[in-house]
């Protein structure tokens, strides 16, 4: 069985579309993969995630590492058996969580020490710890343990960081490869470093290159530079990359954000929106976001989204949602998180056939006169 193919059926300026071929199965890109952060994707089971559309789903490291711990999901059958989801699994290393959600950090050549958010005890994550976490997990994509500094530090901060990171990257490939049975049917991506500088992100895809990977990540954006030096970074960041290979923008985002993504180049993403947005009321639809809570929808009979072909926009209107939601109701965070995750799902399945059909720059421009319209 192929342990890891990427081939590109179609371009369309600069963006692609394609399949991933895994043993646990196909993915489709562009490809959105929603976030199942403690071994679920918030409020959902995941026979709807799948329903959705979705081909993927990440998991966290440090989350999982905490609890459950690695071990136990192992000793449970892996990830896959313990939350019912025999799909393809993409784990993220720990690193970027462990920046913002620990404590008590102390980064060094070998890693981090922190303290665990949930209950103080001491832990140590190195490249070598994370690609053994992920193993025990029994993920398909396993992402390298990196360091992702806040964008608004000094260049020189930067460049060390991301130089640290490549020779994580290094060890993370060893580690990786010393698992053989695991290796043999799973898949390692890289992380490009380098927040806005150009310099330093050829220097991290050059040194990415060289190590070897079977994609390629661009991290370090969307933590909070903005769109506008998000887009300005996508100009140049995808084409370091190797062209044959998938490239994941880590972390992104606002269904806008894809789109201008997509049509950079970038293969995949994942971003906990659509399910912590539908949580907290707000939808995203064809014509932009709307928050449910708002009460101009009290006695509206109308769905989420008339052009939304999920089962919540087939069935509920948002008064009803709208009610759920002022109620504090658990079916009003599911039914809001699975209209959200089918609309994403929606999107990229709209830019696929757009990119297939070589008219993706008017699918883009018609996306953006109707998402901002009411703007
Ligand atoms: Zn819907």
């Amino acid at each position: 069985m192929t342990r890891f193919a990427f081939n590109i059926h179609a371009r369309d300026g600069k963006a692609r579309t394609g399949t991933i071929q895994m043993q646990r199965g196909e993915i489709r890109t562009p490809a959105f993969m929603p976030v199942g952060t403690a071994a679920t994707v918030k409020a959902m089971k995941p026979e709807t995630v799948r329903s959705t559309g979705a081909d993927i789903i990440l998991g966290n490291t440090y989350h999982l590492m905490l609890r459950p711990g690695a071990e136990r999901v192992a000793r449970l059958g892996g990830l896959h058996k313990f939350m019912n989801w025999n799909r393809p699994i993409l784990t993220d290393s720990g690193g970027y969580q462990v920046m913002s959600l620990s404590e008590l950090r102390k980064i060094t050549e070998e890693g981090v020490a922190f303290a665990s958010h949930i209950d103080g005890s001491r832990h140590m994550l190195t490249p070598e710890r994370s690609m053994e976490i992920q193993r025990l997990l029994g993920s398909d994509i396993v992402m390298c343990f990196d360091e992702c500094p806040r964008a608004d530090q000094g260049k020189d901060v930067i460049a060390k960081s991301m130089e640290m990171s490549m020779r994580w990257a290094k060890r993370s490939r060893a580690g990786f490869d010393s698992g053989e049975e695991h290796a043999a049917r799973s898949a390692l991506f890289g992380i490009q470093q380098g927040a806005l500088h150009q310099d330093l992100r050829q220097a991290s895809a050059d040194a990415l290159r060289d190590i070897g990977f079977d994609g390629y990540a661009i991290g370090g954006l969307a933590v909070g530079e903005g769109q506008e030096a998000m887009f300005a970074t996508l100009d140049f960041a995808p084409g370091m990359l190797p062209d044959d290979k998938p490239r994941y923008l880590m972390g992104v985002g606002k269904p806008d954000d894809l789109v201008g993504a997509v049509e950079r180049g970038v293969d995949m993403f994942d971003c906990v929106l659509p399910s912590r947005s539908g949580r907290n009321g707000q939808a995203f639809t064809w014509n932009g976001p709307l928050n449910i809570r708002n009460a101009k929808h009290a006695e509206d009979t109308s769905p989420l989204d008339d052009r939304c072909t999920c089962p919540v926009c087939g069935t509920y209107s948002r008064a009803y949602l709208h009610h759920l939601q002022k109620s504090g109701e658990i079916l009003g965070a599911m039914l809001m998180t699975e209209h959200n995750i089918s609309f994403y799902q929606q999107l990229m399945s709209g830019m696929r056939g757009a990119i297939a059909e070589g008219r993706f720059a008017a699918f883009a421009s018609d996306f953006r006169r109707d998402y901002f319209a009411g703007k």
